[in-house]
Order: C-alpha cells, then structure tokens, then sequence
C-alpha cells in the first residue's frame, strides 16, 4: 500500500467512511497531466502528497470531503499526517524556482527541502505563526466578525506575529488594531496547524484592562461582549476558536 495523499483546494480524497483514501498508486499520476498539478514526496517517510484540480477524474469509492472537517473527526496523528502532507505538497507547488537566483528547485536527498540546481541553496518548508486569543473580562468574553466572514460566524481575534515581535506582542497589538482595547495576563493554551497554506496558530488566553472597544473598520464587521450562556453563531467544534471559547485545551 502506498501512503498517498490526494488534495483539491481545500479537500482531502477520503472513502466511504470518511477516513483517508487509500487505493491510489503513485504511477496515477503524473505532473501537468490529467488535472495533476503537483506531487511532492517525502523521502524519509514514503508518504506522498498529490494536488489535483477539478480535471482529474475521481477514482471510484472515493469523494473529497474537507480537510477541516477531517481535522475535527480524526486523532491527532491523522490530523497531523493530512495537515503535513497537504502543507508540504501546496509549499513544493509554490517553490519551483530559488527565490535568491531564479534556477528550477529540485527535491534535496539528505533532508525534506528543496534545493536549488543553480546556486545550490537548500530551501526548508516555513510556517507561518499566527496568533488567535479570547479578551475575558469578568463573565463576558470578546467576540469578533470579520468582513470576509459571510455566514454570520463570530470568532476570536487573530492575525500574523510580525517579524521582530514576540508572540505577546502580537497578541497586544492585533487586540489593539481590531479592537482599541489594552490587555494583560497573555498566556498561551495551545496551538494547531492550519495548512492553508502555512500557518500555525497559536491559541492565547488575555484579560481586558482598559480602553474603549472600537472596531477596525477595515477589517472587523462586528465586534461585542458576550456572556458564554448567550453566545452567537461559532466555528464548529474542534476548531480553535471552539476550543478557547469552550476552554477545551485539555490534550
Ligand atoms: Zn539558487
């Protein structure tokens, strides 16, 4: 059997009983043909991951299902399989070229990077840290709905940590931007892989200390307190947000 992971935006290829699909052979696919876009196989352990588009033809018994939802009904080292291998595969679909020459990369035999045939640099796969935190204070906590958010869904603050910031720091400021107000006691709960492309969460406790909620009008539709026994619509269970607003951290 051959580990594959099979990819399509946002889905992962899964059977009947919504667990990873494991009938495909590497020799289905090659790259540029029959709506495969990239391949990217990880030496040191067999597992491959394969990004398709909507050209390629499903094999039967299989369906793509999305990979987020796959995250919240799998085990942890499921969870980490499906989140790697699509990481890695959409980052060596991303990295053809040396960003410091411009020569094609090719895969790197000692380690799971890329190195480049001009200059000979090795480039390892990078995460992203993001921060995502929920502002308590008293019974209330602090609940956000972004603008690119259609559905309705509230959820906590969160943004990128900024090169030369702690992650404190970055809980403080995006607080700061999208909210106006000072927090204080930062302290960190736990953490999840988002592979969409890149991004590590990072989850974050705070307590509000002063200032004014005014919401950051280019980015934050709606911003209130709420008291946990009257909260609006959230991200499923299992989502990070779900799991600091339900102080479910208990891994
Ligand atoms: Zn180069």
């Amino acid at each position: 059997m051959e580990n594959i992971f099979v990819y399509r935006d946002r889905d992962i290829l899964v059977d009947a009983d919504g667990n990873f699909f494991k009938a495909c052979k590497v020799s289905d696919f090659e790259k540029g043909k029959d709506g495969v876009e990239e391949i990217f196989i990880e030496k040191a352990t067999g597992y491959i991951g394969v990004l398709v588009n909507s050209e390629w033809n499903i094999p039967q018994g299989a369906q793509f299902s999305p990979l987020r939802g796959y995250f919240f009904e799998h085990n942890a080292d499921d969870t980490r399989l499906a989140s790697r291998m699509r990481g890695l595969v959409q980052w060596r679909r991303s990295m053809q070229f040396c960003p410091a020459c411009g020569s094609p990369l090719v895969s790197y035999d000692k380690e799971t990077a890329l190195q480049c045939t001009g200059c000979g640099k090795v480039h390892y796969p990078r995460i992203e840290p993001c921060i995502i935190t929920l502002v308590k204070k008293g019974d209330e906590i602090l609940l956000l709905r972004t603008l690119r958010e259609k559905e309705g869904i509230y959820s906590c603050l969160s943004g990128f940590v900024e090169i030369g910031e702690t992650i404190e720091q970055a809980v403080k400021r995006e607080v700061k931007e999208e909210s106006n107000l000072e927090v204080e006691n930062v302290r960190y709960v736990g953490s999840q892989s988002w592979p969409f492309p890149d991004q590590l969460m990072l989850a974050f406790y705070c307590d509000y200390k002063s200032g004014e909620l005014k919401i950051q009008e280019s980015e934050i539709k709606d911003a209130q307190w709420f008291r946990k026994d009257d909260l609006p619509k959230l991200y499923g269970k299992g989502s990070i947000a779900w799991r600091l607003i339900n102080d479910d951290f208990s891994l």
